[in-house]
């Protein structure tokens, strides 16, 4: 009893060995390239990437990129809450 386990060619229909990469018939190769599909490791490095460039970017030009009105926003949050038990001042 003989296994036929094998597969068709998709272009011309050609039988061919389950094993074999190219298609004998026309040269077709079966090792089908994967459609874009942007993968999790893809976008962990993205970020990263955007990190780092972040990071540098503060380094070389010494500023934050938070813009300086959050910022602000952030230090009258703080004062506020550290402000509480002073009352009025003068
Ligand atoms: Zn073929």
């Amino acid at each position: 009893m003989k296994k036929r386990a094998g597969k068709f060619c998709p272009r011309c229909g050609a039988p061919a060995h389950a094993t074999d990469a190219y298609c004998m018939h026309c040269g077709y190769s079966f090792s089908v390239k994967k459609s874009k599909k942007i993968s999790l490791k893809s976008i962990i490095i993205l970020i990263i990437i955007l990190v780092i460039g972040g990071i540098i970017l503060q380094v070389f030009f010494n500023q934050s990129i938070i813009p300086k009105e959050l910022i602000d926003i952030f230090k009258n949050m703080t004062s506020a809450t550290s402000n509480v038990s002073t009352g009025t001042a003068g």
